[in-house]
Order: C-alpha cells, then structure tokens, then sequence
C-alpha cells in the first residue's frame, strides 16, 4: 500500500467567531508543500483571517489546523519558533516599520531569527533588493518610497529569510493594473526559483489565477469551491462562477 502524502497545510472543519459573528464556519482546505494556492472570497468574508491561522495570530473555536499534521496550538514552543522562522507573512497593508530604512525593513527578520553576522546580513539583503531591482535605495525611508517600491521591499523582507512557506495577504491592493502584473510576475519568479509554499489571499481576479495550483472560494464561512484555473474559468459552478462574472 503507498503511503499517503501529507498535506503540508490542513484546515479541517475550523470554526472561529468573535462575539456574536461566525466568521468561518466548518473550513475544509489542504495545501501541498512547494504549490500556489489562492483564496478568493468577498471583502470581509474572512481571508486575513484564514491566514492568521496559519500563523497562529488567531486561534480556531473549533476544528484542526495542522501544518505537516500537527496542530500549531500542540507544537512545543521550540518547534513553534522554528515553523516561524520558516515562513514569512506579507500583511495587507506592506506594514513597513517607517521609521526603519528599505534596508533596515528587510534585514529585520534576520536580525531577529538569526545569527549571522552583519557582513552576511548585508550581502543577504543585497541579494534579495537587487532580485528585485530596488538597489541604491538602502537608506530611504517608506514614506520617501512610491507603492510600487514598497511593495517590493515587502516582498524582499518576506523572502530574506528564505521561508519554506510565504503567505501574501493581499499583495497587490493599491497597485494600478500595471504594478499589480508586476507583482503578480515576481511572486511567480521567486515561486519558482526558491519553491517555496505559498497562500495568496486575493480578490484581484483573475490575473493571479496563472500563478495557482489551487484556488479556493470562501463564501459563508465555507470553502465552496476548490480547482485549478481552468475549472473555475469553466464556470460550472455557480457561486463561483458568479463572483468572477462580478469582479470582471
Ligand atoms: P477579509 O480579509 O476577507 O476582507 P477578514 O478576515 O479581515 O475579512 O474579516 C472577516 C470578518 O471578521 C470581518 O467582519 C471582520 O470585521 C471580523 N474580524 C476580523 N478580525 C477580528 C477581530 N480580531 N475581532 C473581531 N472581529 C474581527
Ligand atoms: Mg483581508
């Protein structure tokens, strides 16, 4: 008998309110090591707060999530800060420290995970900003920055570290369609060359769609719909189908 492959990521009938507001209401989803998934859903419909699960920023009321079949709230601390260091979080809104310089930005996670020296820290960073064609701007400061660049400063600090999993909430709100495609073209770059996990929470559909193996509806609190591209581009199913005719 073969084995089964464990999902790297599972979400197994998790329910979660605040108050009186149920907010995810028996969420079923799995994710492979190394694939792209997007989550898709209306504004409010509880996208950031799938993702803070994953992170452990919000516990479930009820339910499992497991990453590589272990439940984050049953790790040890040690294998806690372990699975942290692995993975990065691109939050909605870039949340660039200002008053830290581009360089200082990036090289945050590294000076709080790590125990590299300042020479290797600097050559790391180098790297990442150069990847993404924001050399020379070391010293400037968010504000000093267009979206675009902060954009890409964000993505360089989440990929510094180089995380097994990255998770972008988000990642391309306040970007004309230009940018957006620019972003879009460089998670699927750095998706390629570090084969990293990612968990794209998105309502920009449906460029993004090319970069996933999965993409999932959150509608209700459910997961109501779960394919590739091509079946949700299908339209055969109907909730789904209605909020891509809507967005287009
Ligand atoms: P989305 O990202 O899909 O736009 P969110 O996940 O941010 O939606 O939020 C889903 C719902 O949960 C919203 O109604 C939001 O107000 C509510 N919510 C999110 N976080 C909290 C919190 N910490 N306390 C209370 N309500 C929250
Ligand atoms: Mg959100």
């Amino acid at each position: 008998m073969r084995a089964m492959t464990q999902p790297f990521i599972e979400f197994k009938n998790v329910y979660k309110r605040f108050g009186n507001l149920e907010v995810l209401k028996g969420v079923n989803l799995s994710i492979d090591k190394g694939t792209v998934t997007v989550v898709i859903g209306k504004s409010g419909s509880g996208k950031s707060v799938l993702l803070k699960h994953i992170v452990g920023l919000v516990k479930e009321d009820e339910g499992d999530v497991l990453i590589q079949g272990k439940s984050l709230n049953r790790l040890s601390s040690k294998q806690a800060r372990q699975f942290k260091k692995n993975m990065s979080y691109m939050f909605q809104d870039n949340a660039l420290f200002d008053f830290l310089t581009a360089f200082e930005n990036i090289a945050l996670p590294l000076t709080e995970t790590t125990r590299m020296t300042v020479e290797q820290i600097r050559k790391k960073v180098h790297d990442r900003m150069a990847r993404l064609s924001i050399e020379g701007i070391d010293h400037k400061y968010p504000s000093e920055l267009s979206g675009g660049m902060r954009k890409r400063v964000a993505l360089a600090r989440a990929l510094v570290t180089d995380p097994e999993l990255i998770l972008f909430d988000e990642p391309t709100t306040g970007l004309d369609p230009i940018r957006k495609n620019d972003v879009h073209h460089l998670i699927r770059e750095f998706q390629k060359q570090f084969g990293f996990t990612a968990v794209i929470v998105s309502h920009d559909i449906p460029d993004i769609f090319d970069l996933a193996q999965q993409i999932a509806l959150l509608d209700e609190g459910k997961i109501v719909f779960k394919g590739t591209r091509q079946e949700i581009m299908a339209c055969e199913h109907e909730t789904a189908c209605a909020f891509i005719r809507g967005r287009e």
